[in-house]
Order: C-alpha cells, then sequence, then structure tokens
C-alpha cells in the first residue's frame, strides 16, 4: 500500500481554541516492531477534552503544544517493520483492522514487580509528543497513525463493526487504566493488570 509523505491531522495548538486541520509528515520509516496505521474511527474522552482545555495536569501539558490528540482508536494496518503477529499471535496483515494501547517498557518497576504498566516509568503515549518530531502521528485525530513497538495491538474481530452506532465504534483505552485506578480506590495499591503483549519482539514477559 503506497503511503503519503503527509496526511490530515487535527491539531491542538492552543488551549481552549478550535484544532487546526494541519498537515503533518508520515513517517516514513518505522522502528522494528512499530505498526504503521490508517486511522478508521475514534472515540473523544473525558482527557481529549481536559487536554483540549488545558485543565489538566500532564506531560503534554508539561511540554507544551502543539500536540495531536485522541487515544481510543480503530485503525487498518498499512505498514509494518518486523511486526508479523499481534499481542495474542494472531497473523498481521495490511488492511487488518487493530486496536493498540500506549507502549510500555515491560521492564521498569511498574511493568514487573506492581504490574502496572500503566504507570510504566518509560512510556510512550499518546497525545504526549510534538507531531513535528518522529513518529508524528501520535494522537488519533489523523489520517494516519503510529502503533509503537511495545505497544499492545490486537486484532479486531471481523463480527465487530468499526463503527457501533448507537454506541461508540470500537476503542481501545489501556485496560491496566481503569483497574489500576479500580483498585486504588479502594485498596490504595495497584492491582495485578496487564498490557496485551506483542508476541515475538515484544520484552513482555509471557503470562
Ligand atoms: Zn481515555
Ligand atoms: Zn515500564
Amino acid at each position: 500500500m503506497t503511503v503519503p509523505t503527509s496526511c490530515q491531522a487535527a491539531v491542538l495548538t492552543e488551549h481552549g481554541a478550535p484544532m487546526e486541520l494541519l498537515e503533518v509528515p508520515v513517517p516514513q520509516d518505522l522502528e522494528e516492531g512499530a505498526v504503521l496505521v490508517r486511522n478508521r474511527a475514534a472515540t473523544i474522552c473525558a482527557t481529549d477534552v481536559h487536554l483540549a482545555e488545558g485543565d489538566v495536569s500532564s506531560k503534554q501539558a508539561a511540554s507544551g503544544l502543539p500536540v495531536i490528540l485522541g487515544h481510543e482508536m480503530v485503525g487498518e494496518v498499512v505498514r509494518t517493520n518486523q511486526a508479523d503477529v499481534d499481542s495474542i499471535g494472531q497473523r498481521l496483515e495490511e488492511g487488518d483492522r487493530v486496536i493498540w494501547t500506549p507502549g510500555y517498557c515491560g521492564r521498569c518497576v511498574e511493568c514487573v514487580l506492581n504490574h502496572a504498566p500503566s504507570l510504566c516509568l518509560n512510556r510512550r503515549g499518546y497525545m504526549a509528543s510534538n507531531p513535528a518530531d518522529y513518529p508524528h502521528l501520535t494522537g488519533a485525530f489523523a489520517e494516519y497513525g503510529y502503533v509503537y513497538p511495545t505497544s499492545g495491538l490486537v486484532k479486531v474481530p471481523a463480527v465487530l463493526p468499526t463503527r457501533w452506532p448507537p454506541r461508540p465504534p470500537a476503542r481501545c483505552e489501556p485496560p491496566s487504566t481503569p483497574s489500576t485506578g479500580s483498585a486504588r480506590s479502594t485498596s490504595g495499591r495497584p492491582s495485578w493488570s496487564r498490557a496485551p503483549a506483542r508476541s515475538g519482539s515484544s520484552p513482555w514477559p509471557r503470562p
């Protein structure tokens, strides 16, 4: 599949202002294990709204704007670099619909000992980098998206439609986020939680 050198993205350039439709580079060289997708649908999470309004303390707020929002999305595989299977070992091919998580290192104390990858000390998140910087497309409100090599990535079963009225489209919130939050609210400590692991090059320990 031909990959364009740039694509359109809704970029947040100023808190509280409308996002701007800008042309953003599409990474031509992927890191080993990374996947380039064509985004098909994305939800709008409360976090997106808070970030847009500038009323949430976050890494991206600290690093400033611009940023591409959106972190719950479904897309189609366009290109991979040695990512032949998804996190549960299913063969990955061009055109497959997938959902994915942020990238977790699988090696730090949060990932390994606390089993709380959403708190990964080396997390590579979405909505957290300037679209001018590689890999550019780290938010869902864009035509294309970049899946980190250490992201959980799962094919969407054919039985599930991309859009699912009247409910939101198929989406992906890091599964450890709500489970960890829930556990913290009851016990004050993170509980066991794990993001899906990519077979092959993934640093994740096998269950
Ligand atoms: Zn969210
Ligand atoms: Zn980690």
